[in-house]
């Protein structure tokens, strides 16, 4: 296996997505085979299915040292056109806080997130929450827009397409998502996010450091979409000067999902360190996940980091955020929250609650209390 290790330790893998809890162990090995001593497990709520933030719960209390949850919000009233109550925003994101969650995932912002709920994080549905959020200081990762190339369906890539990630002239624009973005932050100044995939802006560093100037406490992670490493390619010294400039706000992420296998990982997590630590001019390795594409026309060109900025992305950042360790879990509101996340998946889909993740989590969280 070409393998690709960090040079640095105590690394935090910012930004994974953990599925069944079956996958557990597979989980802990990919950590130790990538070499990261933490990770944040980014957690969209299927409503549906009362699955997504469960599972993370239950890591977090199996492994409270080595997993950071970030919660996302359970959107089911509004899904289900008030059939099925669900707490408010901000009822859910106080729960969080009360039992141990690190941080808010959200998610709202993705076109096909918008395909699915059209609603607009500047909409009165979302008022108080953000105004709560920026209160707390609670940070949060956010998955807003995709890449440009998802709306021209002459340049969309493949892997792309089969994911439905193609967009149309129904669907929301890129620069209206930005420009709701701006809105938010113009009415709350202090929140603080790390968006993901580098914002989607790698293709226009100018700008990057424009919405970081303008910004004081917004965050780009680094998990690709593998466009943001070739985009960042065509001009290495600017790139690794704006890394240098802008060490404070960038943050380590793979995406890596727990259903990868251990070597889709290693791939996964080696060409973001490649990238970042060695001088080596590449392209993306045989064997990569499908999401990385194929390893067509790509080349990407290694930023040779100083350490001191190393250390600042790999863990200095998510640490200032998110803390030193991870906040500890306490076991009872876990085991409540996943009973409700179990209850509106029986409201909405009419699988008995028994048979949803949310309750079979709470179930393994009552043996463990
Ligand atoms: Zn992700």
């Amino acid at each position: 296996m070409n393998m690709w290790q960090s040079k640095m330790t105590g690394i935090v893998d910012a930004h994974v997505h953990m599925g069944a809890i079956a996958t557990e162990d597979h989980i802990l090995d990919i950590n130790r085979a990538i070499g990261v001593k933490r990770t944040a497990l980014v957690s969209i709520q299927d409503p549906t299915h009362g699955s997504g933030l469960p599972q993370s719960l239950y890591m977090k209390a199996r492994h409270p040292e080595a997993f950071y949850v970030f919660a996302g919000l359970n959107h089911g009233e509004k899904l289900s056109d008030g059939r099925v109550r669900t707490p408010s925003l901000v009822s859910q994101l106080d729960g969080f806080v009360a039992m141990g969650c690190d941080g808010i995932k959200m998610i709202e912002g993705k076109p096909t997130s918008r395909q699915v709920m059209d609603i607009p994080v500047t909409d009165a549905y979302f008022a108080d929450y953000w105004a709560r959020v920026e209160e707390l200081g609670f940070p949060i990762v956010w998955h807003v827009n995709d890449p440009e190339e998802f709306w021209n369906p002459k340049l969309l890539p493949a892997w792309a397409q089969k994911q439905g990630w193609g967009y149309g002239p129904s669907d929301v624009t890129k620069e209206q998502l930005y420009a709701e973005v701006d809105e938010v932050l113009a009415r709350h100044p202090q929140l603080r996010i790390v968006f993901a995939h580098f914002y989607f802006l790698s293709a226009d560093l100018t700008r990057a450091a424009r919405f970081f100037d303008a910004h004081p406490t917004a965050h780009f992670d680094l998990t690709p979409g593998v466009e943001m490493l070739f985009n960042m390619s065509r001009d290495p010294a600017a790139t690794r000067e704006f890394f240098i400039k802008y060490a404070d706000r960038i943050v380590f992420g793979t995406d890596i999902a727990s259903r990868n296998t251990v070597a889709e990982a290693v791939f996964r997590a080696g060409i973001v360190y490649r990238w970042l630590e060695s001088e080596d001019t590449f392209r993306i390795p045989e064997g990569a996940d499908f999401l990385l594409g194929q390893p067509e026309d790509g080349i990407i060109h290694g930023l040779s980091l100083p350490d001191d900025v190393l250390a600042r992305i790999y863990h200095g950042n998510i640490a200032r955020l998110a803390g030193e360790q991870p906040r500890p879990l306490d076991i009872g509101r876990a085991i409540g929250e996943c009973t409700r996340i179990g209850a509106i998946a029986q409201g909405m889909s009419n699988t008995p609650a028994e048979d949803t993740e949310a309750v079979r989590v709470a179930r393994k969280l009552e043996a463990l209390a």
